[in-house]
This record gives structure tokens, C-alpha cells and sequence, in this order.
């Protein structure tokens, strides 16, 4: 048995870089075909598309920003026109407005809940109302997987960052309680949490002299590709891992294993 997609349909949001981008582009290698959603970066995702497309896959290109209903409604409706169906939803855009707690704006701090944490749900939302019109389409053990892509920040405290671990923390009690809830109808969800991953979030914290510090905090010694997490959303979105619903994956080189106790704490 291998991690195969074939004849799947994938919706990945926040697809135009980073995790997103490697995800999208991992669901098309196994077989899926994939809409590419993007916020503002039309280019990269457009791109990522066009690439899919040239390889022999399926593929296109949306805008919609996952805190806005009407948008993530448009971004089902485009896949559906197209394909006609929807198998598996990748829940990944995020993004940070760092700050000490006593300095952020309540702007920053709503920003973030609107896209990490409702942006989420309205995705999730959208698939599971699909999942359940569409029934068993025969391509999948499940009638539908969820994946949303969570953080080690879902379990570590993170000062200066405390929109983000709170958006964070509630991904974990909203995937958990989807995966209880739509257990029943045989929809999968669960959830992937990177630990320091080189990409466009993070770009000062995983280079240089910064990497070095980093270190300290990875077991693993080294800093995480944004492919080691695709290859996670591969193997959950496939039929390989179909007895798994409700489980975060930690993808973060042991981040999560209180590393400041490696040299007896
Ligand atoms: P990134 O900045 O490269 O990508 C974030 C993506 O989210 C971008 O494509 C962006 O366009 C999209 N996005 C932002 N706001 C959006 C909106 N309103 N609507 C639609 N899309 C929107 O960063 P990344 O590292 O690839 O992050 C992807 C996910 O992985 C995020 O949820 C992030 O919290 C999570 N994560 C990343 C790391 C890491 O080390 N890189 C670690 C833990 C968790």
C-alpha cells in the first residue's frame, strides 16, 4: 500500500508559499489534483499551478482570505464547478503579529484569531458541510479528510507571541472536537504541528546566527523543511493513515521533548 491520492480532490489554503506551497505541491505528486489558494500573492500560487499542470496533474489558482465567509464559500464553489467534488481540505494559512502582550493592539490580536483560528473553522466548516452532500464517492476509505496545520505552539507557551499560541491552542480543541463530532460520518480530521521550519514565517529565526540559537531548542539538530511536513500531509490524507482521526502529528525534529532536560536539564 502506498500513499497514493489518485482521483482526489484537494483544496489547500494558504498555497502560495511555505508549508502551503510544499503541501499543494505533495497532494499533486501523489495523484490529487489541487486547488492552489492564495491571499494576496497571486503570482507564486498561479505558478505552483501552472508547474502542477505541466507535470500531467490538475491544478488551479484561487484568491480568498479564509477569515472571510463569502470567500472560503467562492473557494469550494470554483473547486466544485471544476471538479466537482471535494476529498481532501489542508486548513494551513497562518500568519503572526508578534508582541509583547502589554503592547498589542487589539487589532493584532483579533488579525490573528480571524485568520489562524476562525479561518480555520470557516475552512473545516466548508469541508465538512461538502463531505457530507457528497457522500462515499468510492476514492477514499473515508468520505472526507481535514487536516489543519497547527504549530508546536498548540502545547508551548511563547512569549511575545501570545495571539498566536492562543490561535494555536484553539486549533487543537477545534480539531479534536470535529474529529469527535463527524467521526460518525467516516470524515477524518487531524492535525500537523511543525516545529522550526525554514520559511517565509520565520525567515529571520532559521538563518544565521539565529539557526545556531535555534538549535538549542530541536533535538533533532536541524531546522525542519517545509517537504518533511508535506510528506506528513501525504501520509494523513491518504488511506494509510485511515484509522487515524483526531492525532496531531508533530513534525518538529523533537521540539516538543523539553530538550532544555537533553544534558540532564
Ligand atoms: P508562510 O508565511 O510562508 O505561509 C502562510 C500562508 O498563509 C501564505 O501562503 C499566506 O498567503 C497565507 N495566508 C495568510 N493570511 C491569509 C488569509 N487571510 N487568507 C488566506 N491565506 C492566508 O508561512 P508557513 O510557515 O508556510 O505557514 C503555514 C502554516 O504553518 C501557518 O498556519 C503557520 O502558523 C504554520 N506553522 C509554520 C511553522 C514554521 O516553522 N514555518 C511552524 C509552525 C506552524
Amino acid at each position: 500500500m502506498q500513499c497514493r491520492l489518485d482521483d482526489q480532490i484537494a483544496i489547500v489554503t494558504g498555497a502560495s508559499s511555505g508549508l502551503g506551497f510544499a503541501t499543494a505541491s505533495a497532494l499533486a505528486e501523489a495523484g490529487a489534483a489541487v486547488a492552489v489558494n492564495y491571499n494576496s500573492q497571486a503570482e507564486p500560487a498561479e505558478r505552483l499551478a501552472a508547474e502542477i499542470v505541466a507535470r500531467g496533474g490538475r491544478a488551479f489558482a484561487y484568491g480568498a482570505d479564509v477569515s472571510d465567509e463569502d470567500a472560503v464559500a467562492r473557494l469550494f464553489a470554483q473547486t466544485l464547478e471544476r471538479w466537482g467534488a471535494v476529498d481532501i481540505v489542508v486548513a494551513n494559512s497562518g500568519m503572526q503579529k508578534d508582541a509583547p502582550s502589554a503592547e498589542m493592539s487589539l487589532a493584532d490580536w483579533k488579525r490573528v484569531i480571524d485568520v489562524n483560528l476562525t479561518g480555520q473553522f470557516l475552512t473545516a466548516r466548508a469541508a465538512i458541510r461538502q463531505f457530507m452532500a457528497q457522500g462515499d464517492r468510492g476514492v477514499s476509505a473515508a468520505v472526507g479528510k481535514i487536516l489543519h496545520m497547527s504549530s508546536v505552539h498548540d502545547v508551548i507557551p511563547w512569549g511575545g507571541h501570545v495571539n498566536y499560541a492562543a490561535s494555536k491552542g484553539g486549533v487543537d480543541m477545534l480539531m479534536r472536537t470535529l474529529a469527535q463530532e463527524v467521526g460518525p460520518q467516516r470524515i477524518r480530521v487531524n492535525a500537523i504541528s511543525p516545529g522550526a521550519i525554514s520559511t517565509a514565517i520565520n525567515k529571520e529565526a532559521t538563518e544565521g546566527e539565529a539557526a545556531e540559537k535555534l538549535m538549542r531548542l530541536i533535538p533533532y539538530k536541524r531546522i525542519g523543511r517545509a517537504e518533511d511536513v508535506a510528506r506528513a500531509a501525504v501520509f494523513l490524507a491518504s488511506d494509510m493513515a485511515d484509522y487515524i482521526t483526531g492525532a496531531t502529528l508533530y513534525v518538529d525534529g523533537g521540539m516538543t521533548l523539553y530538550p532544555g532536560f537533553e544534558d540532564n536539564g
